[in-house]
């Protein structure tokens, strides 16, 4: 065999989410990054300036999966955090598997794998394509961030346990915890960074970005704090609480790229001769936007913060794995919508709705067709039918739909929805694209409801909870994600074509040439030559 015809492919993939991170967050704060971290990407790398999510819904764990599989809830089945299963006519979570157990747990009660994902990632194709040779590994807060980026054949996926204040795994990885898992875990790191407090960076003043802190209504504080402003004081808090507190705190981005460090050397990724895949997605940007909303300067201050802990660990791939040898790309797993009543006092339309309650609406349905519980859950703005009682009481299904139609027709409810859409008669729902596409492509035949809701703007419901925020529409606030690539044979540059998030993973997939997962159906992103390739910003 000869050396010189060696496939070349990059010593490391990164892939590094931030979970909750609109795509404007590059620009809202960029007076104040410095020129090590975002910048850094911007300014080197091949910034996709429009990249819209198309599907629905716009959460944490359909986005991880539609990043690494280039596919869409109908096809890769994560049709949400939480989808309800047509056929067992249950609930279920993402990530759970009652078949596995946490690893070095005596409790050893269910715990989490990627079973439920019904699709290759691109971490599972680069296995596939070395003979298992490379090593993947995902690390994060959340359990399904770390899980569903590394796919099925991923060697491990890390995650936080809360209550311990370690990283932790499932024995559908392996049954025990690497020794290097077990070293950082001794290090305490968690106590460590909670010991810190949180204090702005820089002088208040600076922060104008963002609504004053002691006076704003829009924010919830931690538990035990009487007003939601900084100084954030966490040393004094019992253990428990400190470590649960930690996931919504700048150190919690901390805590994992020191992990992924930890990996990398106990690993040796990117050191073994073949190409290693690490899927780091940091979660305490989505703690903390959906407590404090983006208009905070506990906000703002994580993404300054932010910025210098990307530049510290740039740096350390930079010495670790050495400059343009590691691929690596920045994206996020969905964006965020304003706090509703700070756009309301600012005379923007929005609202939060009091939570679509189930029993409103199956005590109007029992009103008419003389049943209880026709409808068995409402889910990311979905309504699941309780077929076998309508198949039973030999109910009309269409003449149901027609009546749930009539109850979002009425107040209060009428007030924030746009649109009710029949989910398997979409001609029937005359709407827009890109929602048209946006619905079809998150309606799971088994895992999906049978009507959609679709929110006026600014609308969002969050059970009601008048603080903080969340995400989860197809509004360009929800869906415009940042997506920059950067390093092995990545040119300089940006464009304003819009791409898809569908569109990240077959552009690994043709970086590495290697095949695209299975149920993709994005397209390669072609790094254009183009004057803004010019453009100096420095
Ligand atoms: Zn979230």
């Amino acid at each position: 065999m000869h050396k010189e015809k060696k496939i070349e492919r990059p010593k490391l993939i990164i892939g590094l989410v931030i979970d909750q991170m609109r795509w404007d967050f590059l620009y809202r704060y960029y007076d104040h990054y410095g020129n090590g971290g975002f910048k850094r990407l911007m300014h080197h790398g091949y910034n996709c300036q429009h990249t819209m999510i198309d599907y629905l819904p716009a959460n944490t764990g359909p986005g991880h999966t539609c990043i690494y599989t280039g596919s869409v809830p109908s096809i890769h089945g994560i049709a949400g955090n939480d989808f309800y299963d047509v056929i067992d006519r249950r609930s279920r979570y993402c990530v759970a598997d009652s078949t596995v157990h946490q690893v070095d747990d005596s409790n050893n009660g269910p715990s989490f794998s990627p079973r439920n994902l019904l699709a290759t990632t691109v971490t599972d194709e680069l296995k596939l394509a070395t003979n298992m040779r490379s090593k993947v590994f995902g690390i994060a807060i959340k359990d399904r961030g770390g899980i569903l980026p590394a796919g099925h054949l991923a060697n491990a996926a890390y995650w936080y346990n809360d209550k311990k204040g370690t990283f932790t795994t499932s024995t559908y990885y392996a049954d025990r915890s690497p020794e290097w898992l077990k070293a950082f875990n001794n290090r305490k790191v968690a106590d460590s960074f909670t010991k810190q407090n949180w204090n702005l960076l820089y002088p208040e003043k600076d922060y104008y970005q963002s609504t004053q802190d002691a006076v704003s209504n829009y924010e919830k504080g931690f538990p035990g704090e009487k007003t939601p402003s900084f100084p954030h004081i966490t040393d004094t808090l019992a253990d428990t609480d400190r470590h649960s507190i930690l996931k919504s705190m700048p150190q919690g981005n901390d805590m994992t790229l020191a992990m992924a460090k930890a990996c990398i050397e106990g690993e040796q990724l990117g050191q073994r001769g073949e190409s290693d895949f690490l899927c780091v997605s940091l979660s305490s940007t989505d703690y903390l936007g959906h407590q404090f909303g983006p208009n905070s300067m506990e906000t703002e201050d994580m993404y300054l913060r932010l910025d210098q802990s990307i530049a510290a660990f740039l740096n350390y791939l930079d010495n670790a794995i050495g400059k343009g040898q590691y691929l690596l790309f920045l994206t996020a797993d969905h964006g965020v919508a304003h706090n509703a009543n700070f756009l309301l006092d600012n005379d923007v339309p929005a609202g939060i709705p009091s939570p679509y309650t189930l029993g409103n609406l199956n005590d109007y349905l029992a009103g008419i067709y003389k049943q209880n519980k026709i409808v068995d859950t409402i889910l990311n703005y979905q309504l699941y039918l309780n077929k076998p009682l309508i198949a039973t009481a030999n109910l009309d299904i269409e003449k149901i739909k027609g009546s749930i139609r009539d109850w979002c027709n009425k107040k209060p409810q009428a007030t924030s929805i746009a649109y009710v859409v029949d989910m398997e008669h979409m001609d029937r729902s005359p709407l827009p694209e890109p929602i048209y596409t946006l619905v079809v492509n998150g309606y799971n035949r088994l895992r999906s409801g049978d009507m959609e809701i679709i929110m006026n703007p600014g609308w969002y419901d969050y059970g009601g909870k008048q603080t903080g925020t969340t995400h989860g529409t197809w509004n360009p606030y929800d869906t415009h994600i940042p997506l920059i690539w950067y390093g092995w044979h990545v040119p300089k540059g940006e464009t304003d074509a819009t791409v898809h998030m569908t569109d990240i993973a077959p552009t690994v997939a043709a970086l590495l040439h290697i095949q695209m997962p299975n149920g993709c159906i994005g397209k390669v992103i072609p790094f254009e030559q183009n004057e803004n390739n010019n453009k100096s910003r420095d």
